[in-house]
């Protein structure tokens, strides 16, 4: 079996290779804990869910790790505004520790309803704080830091391959920064990056350090995390698309100029799910963002009548390197083609009784989704086989649930649910139309679909 997966440190699609194979160790960086998580979040970590899902279906053991943001993550990438943990505490009026609290809690019900499988480690900033501090010395020991009035900066100009990951051409960017305003002016060159914030004396998180009290930058967490539980050099790193330029350069700068070797060997990054732009009438889409106050939550999708798994579904249609366009109705078209999953029968399997065809069927399958997550391709083909047993045997990546849920559609239907159907042919014989549609939204409300067939009432146990 082989992998490739596409690396955007070389813009290319490479073969996967681990350092210490069968064992992989992956390094995501996770949610800020300032509110809840939106869909576009959520589509990342489904994307980092399935690579995960996809070694270990190849047999590959994985090692996850998933940070937890909870201090020092300003509004900006770029270290200028506010720490959103602080903003988010005078919002709700309670500590920064009860926000980050109260917001992991529910990433983490959302991770479980999509099935996304909880990483081996979920370390939290502020319990790293210690690390950080000692990754900073490292660094300022080998002359790659300076100290102002602002904080501890990390001296870009001190690492001649700042920006390959992005490739980022500094002397332009240099030029470019004579022109604007730099934020911060104690600076000395605009690539430079906050290692650890002093003299923010209404910042409620605060610690003692060498350079006086101050909170951690929010690029040093992922770099002291990362090699704590991962080790100097480990697999595969992974985040969106928006940490390129600056979260995951930075990341580099850092752990690469503290340890002297190659800090990640596959970089994966998952393209932005994009939301209509209300106020654009030409029917734009923009990144679905939390800046912009109102934002798309599993909560607000389940409140619409959506079952999380069909939005699981939608993100397997689009590959993590494409934008996906989301919309109530392409979720809504998701949850039809689940549900047409759902209720594939045993009997009608073309693929049951023809073992070769099972398993060529399986290795077409299985080489999409090893050709870096070819997910739409895998899924395309799945449904043109119509076959239940070969949808089953994928879930361990799908995460679908199917076996429980096509069970559930076939059902046998139980006797007082027939007595309610019999009542409701009674009824539509008697032509009391008020009675049949009383009994139509019963049926409805205790989880049946209602149909009108030749021979009356017909109803199929609702899967999704
Ligand atoms: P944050 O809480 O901002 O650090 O983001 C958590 C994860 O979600 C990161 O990997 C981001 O790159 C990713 N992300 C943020 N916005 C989007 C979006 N609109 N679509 C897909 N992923 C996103
Ligand atoms: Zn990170």
């Amino acid at each position: 079996m082989t992998m490739t997966l596409y690396d955007t440190m070389t813009r290319s699609k490479r073969e996967f290779i681990p350092i210490d194979s069968p064992l992989v160790k992956i390094y995501c960086c996770g949610l800020t804990v300032y509110n809840y998580a939106h869909i576009g979040n959520l589509r990342t970590y489904v994307f980092e869910d399935l690579l995960r899902r996809t070694l270990l279906f190849n047999g590959y053991k994985v090692h996850h790790v998933q940070n937890v943001t909870d201090v020092g993550h300003m509004t900006t990438d770029a270290d200028a505004g506010d720490d959103k943990m602080q903003l988010a505490a005078e919002r709700e009026k309670k500590s920064p520790w009860e926000i980050a609290l109260f917001y992991e809690q529910a990433a983490i019900s959302d991770f479980k309803a999509l099935n996304i499988q909880i990483p081996e480690d979920m370390p939290r900033a502020t319990d790293h704080v210690v690390e950080m501090i000692e990754l900073i010395q490292k660094l300022e020991k080998k002359g790659f830091t300076y100290v102002t009035s602002e904080g501890v900066y990390f001296d870009t100009s001190k690492y001649p391959e700042y920006g390959k990951l992005a490739r980022l051409n500094l002397s332009e960017q240099r030029q470019g920064a004579r022109e604007e305003v730099i934020a911060d002016e104690t600076k000395k060159n605009p690539s430079d990056f906050v290692l650890w914030f002093l003299n923010k004396p209404t910042h409620i998180m605060k610690w003692e350090s060498p350079w006086g009290p101050g909170y951690p930058g929010w690029h040093i967490e992922c770099s002291a995390m990362s090699m704590k539980y991962l080790g100097e050099s480990f697999d595969i790193h992974c985040g969106g698309i928006d940490h390129i330029p600056v979260h995951h350069t930075n990341e580099i700068a850092q752990s690469e100029c503290a340890t002297g070797h190659t800090f990640t060997n596959y970089w994966l990054h998952g393209e932005f799910l994009l939301t209509k732009i209300e106020s654009d009438h030409d029917g734009g889409f923009g990144k679905e963002s939390k800046s912009k106050g109102e934002f798309n939550t599993l909560k607000s999708l389940k409140d619409k009548g959506f079952d999380p798994l069909a939005y699981r579904y939608l993100c397997m249609q689009a590959h993590y390197r494409s934008e996906l366009k989301f919309s109530t109705d392409i979720l809504e078209a998701a949850t039809t083609g689940l549900r047409k999953v759902y209720s594939l029968k045993r009997e009608n399997d073309p693929l049951a009784h023809d073992n070769e065809a099972f398993q060529a069927a399986k290795t077409r399958v299985l080489d999409a989704i090893n050709d870096d997550l070819a997910l739409p391709l895998a899924v395309g083909y799945l449904n043109s086989y119509g076959s239940l047993s070969l949808w089953k045997e994928f879930d361990p990546i799908l995460g679908l649930d199917i076996a429980e849920r096509s069970n559930k559609a076939k059902e046998a239907i139980p006797a007082e649910v027939q007595s309610l159907i019999d009542l409701r042919n009674q009824a539509r014989k008697d032509k009391d139309w008020t009675a049949s549609d009383s009994l139509r939204n019963q049926l409805i409300e205790i989880g049946y679909e209602v149909g009108d067939g030749p021979q009356g009432t017909t109803v199929k146990k609702r899967t999704i």
